[in-house]
């Protein structure tokens, strides 16, 4: 050890690192599209449909742009739009309220449980009776996997049927992850996720997917994909976007999804160790029973009174990013603040807002690298 010079800086997340471990098999992928040619709906696009089906267990996957679109290419197909209201998560992504209200029909913010950061049953129906009072038609609740875990779909999945919504699951963190032993994917009418190099699953640019067993609903995606486009190709019948998946991304994460499944385990790894190095100090983030997280983000919350920024600052110094995931809910956002919230507020998603502090976290993190980092946040409690 060189006592006289700082450590390296630590990674926030290590897309290099996982660049290096697929070597040519990427370079391999992305020759092949440029000696094709095919940069739109190449062979390739297809190719990771397919594969997608497979892995998911969903009947129909249909790739897209980004993760953005693929909840707001599900929204026009049902046509959600003005007098419609959509129910979700305030502590989220912006997108997920954004995709809603790009359509007319209006976002009701609903409160989340503390202890799992994701979209609370009782909050649901609050938010509900609240868009009624307002004289809007509930029709669809987007609950958010976040930072990586499944969110209790058999809670919403009640609350949803009771009042004849559909559920449209925002799993842009979360792909890869499971309820009850099925994939993300299984739950609601449909489930979008995103392929931001960030995420889990992370394409070298934007990319997104929709995953449904609704084979009518399938059809419509691929028509609202392409403009609208009918059977004539001259005319269209609907609204729709360019909302496709470039081929060049389709042909990375061909290779990327074949390491997805032992990534998704070192991230377990991760997340063990941080839990029990940090679990004493700090919250920790707890999975509940029957879900399973992928951990987009490794999200601790500061015990009260502890100052986030010179905790944040302390850790910098010491070659260690840290993140803040989110610190503003939607709610409290400027574009976003005129929309409704349930019944009662949205106290949970505040207080998540001051004291949650993300901390690197990548299948690629090692062991040593992740020992300074809990020694660092344990040190900042010591004083
Ligand atoms: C990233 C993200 C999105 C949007 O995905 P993009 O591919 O960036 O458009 C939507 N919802 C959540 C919860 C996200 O984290």
């Amino acid at each position: 050890m060189n006592k006289h010079m700082p450590a390296e800086p630590v990674p926030f997340i290590d897309i290099g690192a996982q660049r290096r471990r697929l070597g040519k098999s990427i370079d391999e992928a992305v020759s092949r599209v440029l000696a094709h040619c095919q940069f739109i709906n190449g062979p390739e696009v297809a190719q990771l449909e397919a594969a997608l089906t497979d892995f998911s267990g969903a009947k129909h996957v249909v790739s897209c742009a980004s993760g953005t679109d693929a909840l707001l290419m599900v929204l026009m197909a049902k046509d959600v739009g003005r007098g419609d209201a959509v129910l979700c998560p305030s502590f989220t992504f912006c997108a997920t309220g954004e995709a809603v209200a790009l359509t007319g029909a209006t976002p009701v913010f609903v409160d989340v449980d503390e202890a799992t950061f994701n979209i609370d049953a009782a909050s649901l129906k609050r938010g509900i009776a609240t868009a009624k009072g307002l004289g809007l038609k509930p029709r669809a609740v987007i609950p958010v996997d976040l930072f990586g875990q499944s969110a209790d779909h058999d809670a919403i999945g009640a609350v949803a049927e009771a009042e004849g919504m559909f559920v449209l699951d925002d799993a842009a963190q979360a792909f890869g992850a499971s309820y009850k032993g099925r994939r993300l994917g299984a739950f609601g009418l449909a489930t979008a996720t995103s392929f931001f190099p960030a995420k889990p699953l992370g394409c070298f640019g934007d990319g997104g997917a929709i995953f449904t067993d609704d084979a009518e609903l399938a059809a419509t995606l691929r028509s609202v994909r392409v403009h609208g486009q009918g059977s004539d190709k001259y005319d269209n019948v609907r609204l729709g976007l360019t909302g496709r998946l470039d081929t060049m991304q389709a042909a990375i994460l061909i290779e990327k999804l074949k390491i997805f499944e032992d990534e998704i385990a070192e991230r377990n790894k991760v997340a063990e160790r941080y839990a029990q190095g940090l679990g004493n100090v700090v919250t920790v983030p707890q999975v509940a029973g029957g879900a399973t997280s992928v951990w987009a983000q490794y999200t601790i919350r500061l015990p009260l009174g502890c100052d986030r920024d010179s905790f944040a600052a302390a850790l910098k110094a010491q070659g260690i990013p840290t993140a803040i995931y989110y610190p503003k809910s939607m709610h409290q956002q400027t574009a976003y603040r005129d929309f409704p919230v349930a019944d009662g507020g949205l106290p949970a998603s505040e207080r998540l807002s001051r004291d949650v502090i993300s901390l690197p976290m990548h299948a690629y993190l090692e062991e040593s690298a992740q020992e300074r980092i809990i020694k660092a946040v344990r040190g900042a409690f010591s004083t």
